[in-house]
């Protein structure tokens, strides 16, 4: 296995599921290549490790090879042999697994949903600390991410510390509370954890049902630091009404339970380097910004008569989450108020995918709104540069990155204050915040009038005083979403954690 040069800062291994942009489906793969991106340039030694999916997108993937190894990892009482490749993406040092398990665990042709999830990442997690251990490597952090690689915390301590693996310290980041992981407890034995010793309500028990185990709740309890994605989302998940039965175990736990916004990749994310937009522009020339408006709208089929007719954008997985019924509300709401709407979203849920389809026909040839229900990255850049404004109604929302993304492409959000939003987006007409920090249309209600409020306040704003709305404009382009804040913190979150371990063990 490849050795790990040696490096004045620390050893970080993210240990994940996804990674932007070759294996990505939503945020989570965006923060392990950004946060890792920005802990690098401050002198980290960041890798990853991933699953060898055959689904991911191998062009972004620098100098893929094979390890001349057989990394052999137990599952179900057995010892199964998996190939190790090492390829690099962004600059990043990566490991992909490629377990030789007769289940062909990463050969579905999708990321998630399937209905061994369960199993393909438990072996998974076991099998990237076997490979850590194997290799002799001794990382300061071990960072996993969401229930996929929630059960490397219990796995870590339970038998890898044993077995040697032990210089680390587990820093578990939940990106999303709602998915849970939890299955029938026996089905953690599989990866050789004591299901007796670990099926208890103080450790990975789930909370509502006594016969199953929550590997988020596992990870909760075994790591070291326990972090979500933003300030407002870790308040709102320790109270009863959010935290998705895991308030009480987070209470529990809070003192190492934090939340840190996450940045946007902005070297991906910006408006004067896109090659995908039609013209790259800046917050000082945003004439680049009207021809992009221009040529998305002709490329989808919109009418571009009156260049000042407010395009409202929305870029999302539509989920019950995200506030399905406030978009479509959105959509006619717009239509209404003279402007028009761009929905660029896809549904996993196959009667929301139905419904949206519905009223992508109904609206088919129409002139002001149109919904493309795939994803498209490339449609995205063009959707975040033509976009006056951008809609984001969610029910709950960790934190979110279209509200950031729009805002450095120029695009006003218009959002519900809840998780993220609410640490990101401030009211225009909201007094009590400071002028400068004011940046979009922000409503509480996660109802039709809240939508309309806010919608309808934009609208005039954009229509009775451009030149105040072009000052706003410029200023959102301004603000500093990158992963330099968050990295930061983390780089705090991590030394302080290992400064502490280490003089315990000076002190024993
Ligand atoms: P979540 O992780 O809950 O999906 P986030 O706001 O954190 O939401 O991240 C969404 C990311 O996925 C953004 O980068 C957004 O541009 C992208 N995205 C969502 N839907 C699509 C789509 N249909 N086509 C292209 N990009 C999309």
């Amino acid at each position: 296995l490849t050795s790990s040069p040696k490096s004045q800062g620390l050893y970080v291994v993210h240990i994940a599921a996804e990674m932007a942009p070759v294996a990505k489906v939503g945020g989570l793969g965006d923060v392990v290549t950004g946060l890792g991106k920005a802990l690098q340039k401050r002198g980290h030694l960041v890798e990853i490790i991933l699953p060898k999916y055959d689904c991911m997108q191998y062009d972004g993937i620098g100098n893929l090879r094979a390890l001349d190894v057989v990394l052999e990892s137990y599952f179900d009482g057995k010892l199964y042999k998996n190939e190790v490749w090492v390829g690099t993406i962004e600059g990043l040092p990566v490991y992909f697994i490629e377990p030789h398990h007769p289940g062909k665990f990463f050969w579905r042709g999708q990321f998630y949903g399937e209905h061994d999830d369960f199993k393909r990442f438990s072996f998974f997690s076991r099998a990237a600390l076997e490979l850590l251990l194997q290799a002799g490597k001794k990382p300061d952090i071990i960072h996993c991410h969401d229930w996929q690689t929630a059960f490397v915390a219990p796995l870590y301590w339970d038998i890898y510390a044993p077995k040697g693996l032990n210089s680390a310290r587990i820093c578990f980041t939940c990106h999303n509370f709602e998915y849970q992981g939890s299955a029938p407890a026996s089905e953690l034995a599989s990866c050789g954890l004591d299901v007796q010793q670990l099926n208890r309500p103080d450790r990975m028990q789930d909370n509502s049902a006594h016969d199953r185990i929550n590997p988020i709740k596992g990870a909760v309890v075994f790591s070291n630091i326990v972090t979500t994605v933003s300030p407002t989302y870790a308040q709102e998940v320790r109270t009863s009404e959010g935290g998705k039965g895991l308030h009480s175990t987070l209470n529990f736990h809070a003192k190492k339970f934090i939340g840190i916004l996450n940045g946007i990749d902005t070297d991906v994310w910006n408006p004067a380097t896109d090659t995908l937009l039609e013209v790259q522009y800046n917050a000082n020339d945003l004439q680049g910004k009207a021809e992009n408006k221009i040529a998305t709208r002709q490329h989808l089929g919109l009418s571009t008569a009156d260049a000042r007719q407010p395009l409202v954008g929305c870029i999302t997985r539509l989920v019950p989450q995200k506030g399905v019924h406030l978009i479509r509300h959105a959509i006619y709401r717009t239509l209404e108020l003279g402007g028009q709407f761009l929905l660029l979203g896809s549904s996993p849920v196959a009667h929301i995918q139905r419904e949206f389809e519905g009223i992508a026909n109904h609206f088919q040839n129409h002139e002001h709104i149109r919904l493309v229900l795939k994803y498209d990255e490339s449609l995205a850049h063009s959707i975040y540069a033509a976009s006056d404004m951008f809609i984001i109604p969610s029910i709950f929302e960790p934190c979110g990155l279209t509200q950031m993304i729009a805002m450095r492409y120029g695009s006003i959000p218009i959002a519900r204050k809840t998780g993220g939003l609410n640490d990101s987006v401030f009211d225009v007409d909201d007094d009590t915040i400071p002028l400068q920090f004011r940046n979009g249309y922000t409503f509480l209600n996660p109802d039709e009038q809240g939508v309309n409020s806010a919608l309808e306040r934009a609208f005039n704003h954009y229509r009775n005083d451009p030149e105040s709305w072009q000052q706003l404009v410029q200023r959102d382009m301004d603000i500093d979403f990158s992963w330099e804040s968050s990295a930061s913190q983390y780089e705090e979150l991590y030394s302080k954690s290992v400064a502490r371990a280490r003089a315990a063990a000076s002190r024993s």
